[in-house]
């Protein structure tokens, strides 16, 4: 019996990977594809997949699958995923590998997990001969647009054939410094929400409105009443926000439009009051359009939030202290932004995990969805993959 994998063993593997995983995530951030049109990205990772030997399924979606088995015995299934969708950002560093695709940036840092989860591929066949289990690589794409690129994975099939005991993500955070990970248990990333909203009144001369439906007042109504939902409905214990970004009004000085779009995000956690909060959005925006004389049409579509798991995330926090220290294990709170992760947790038990990414004194502190966004990439790829192995084997039990 072989003793069992030590994080020192895995870290002197992926010392001498880094300058191959800094390859990889330069080539990606170089060459960044927005969501739903990431043809090239998605060759990228099948290239790397088949040269190191494995073989993989291109979904009809574009998501990129691969597995496979330790040589020691075990049955468990431990899936991994990483995001590959860039942000339609024009970016303002000055690396050697900036992004030459003019307006569209990786600013979300999803080079960085898919560079990653490339890293562990490669470091779990090296050990292969050292592990039982099998593992299964996850490639996603679109996972900032809805309906995003999970839900379809998992409708394709990608957590079965071999079914998936537990599902890992990692996402870089820039405000917590490279070297260590953040996590929290139960509830994580926000259940995310479009909001659209479209009112139809009666168009005409803007000094004759006694003769109109005017629904650019409308929308104010339903733009102010609306926060009365996270302010008056929702139970202050719950967090809620609701935001509207854009409101299209295209009349001029003296035309009122015909009708006015709203386009707002709603983010909740708890399944019962995010429908609610929708039911409650409808009752609103149309209560108020129709005492005004005008209609309205609501849409709402998003995904589901981030549960995770319990017991698996305990698990998670351990295996994470053993391997980089206690100190560099930090406690997170709720994170309102979206995760399409939470579709793929919503079928298995997952667990999605943040890794520090940030060095303030490097000047490394730009926040996610930001044009001057970027890592502090040799700290971080020391750790991202080894980690992510090491809380893989573990799972699988050796
Ligand atoms: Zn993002
Ligand atoms: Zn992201």
């Amino acid at each position: 019996m072989m003793p069992p994998l030590s994080p020192k063993e895995i870290l002197a593997i992926s010392d001498e990977l880094m300058s191959v995983m800094l390859e990889d995530r330069h080539h990606l951030h170089q060459y960044p594809e927005l969501s739903f049109q990431e043809e090239n990205t998605t060759l990228y990772i099948q290239t790397q997949l088949k040269k190191m030997g494995l073989a993989c399924t291109l979904l009809p979606n574009r998501g990129v699958v691969a597995h496979f088995k330790g040589k020691l015995p075990g049955e468990k299934v431990v899936a991994l995923r990483a995001d590959f969708d860039a942000l339609p950002i024009q970016e303002q560093n000055e690396k050697p590998y900036k992004s030459r695709n003019t307006g569209v940036m990786h600013a979300c840092g999803h080079d960085v997990h898919t560079a990653a989860l490339l890293g562990v591929a490669r470091i779990l066949l090296a050990l292969q001969p050292r592990f039982g289990g099998t593992v299964k690589f996850l490639f996603q794409p679109a996972e900032e647009k809805f309906p995003g690129g999970a839900r379809a994975m998992v409708e394709a099939g990608a957590l079965k054939g071999p079914d998936v005991d537990v599902v890992l993500a990692q996402h870089v955070m820039p405000e917590l410094e490279a070297g260590k990970v953040g996590v929290k248990a139960g509830r994580y990333a926000a259940a995310n929400d479009e909001v659209n909203i479209t009112i139809k009144g009666r168009g005409g001369h803007g000094a004759l409105p006694h003769a109109l439906v005017d629904p650019v007042i409308v929308a104010a109504q339903i733009l102010l009443s609306m926060q009365t939902i996270v302010s008056r409905v929702a139970n202050p214990t719950e967090p809620t926000v609701l935001s509207f970004g854009k409101i299209v009004a295209d009349g001029a000085n003296n035309i009122i439009p015909e009708v006015v779009h709203m386009y707002g995000t709603l983010r909740t956690f708890d399944k019962a009051w995010r429908q609610q909060a929708h039911e409650k959005i409808k009752q609103i925006s149309q209560g108020i359009a129709e005492a005004m004389g005008a209609s309205c049409e609501v849409h709402i579509q998003g995904f589901s939030n981030v549960e995770n798991d319990e017991p698996l995330t305990a698990e998670v926090i351990a295996w994470s202290r053993e391997f980089l220290g206690e100190e560099n294990v930090v406690a997170l709170d709720y994170w309102m932004a979206g995760e399409d992760f939470g579709e793929f947790a919503r079928d298995v038990p997952g667990c999605y995990y943040r890794i520090g990414s940030g060095n303030v004194e490097k000047g490394i502190d730009a926040p996610l969805h930001n044009p001057r966004f970027d890592v502090d990439e040799e700290p971080l790829f020391r750790i991202s993959s080894a980690l992510m192995t090491y809380i893989a084997l573990k799972k699988l039990g050796n």
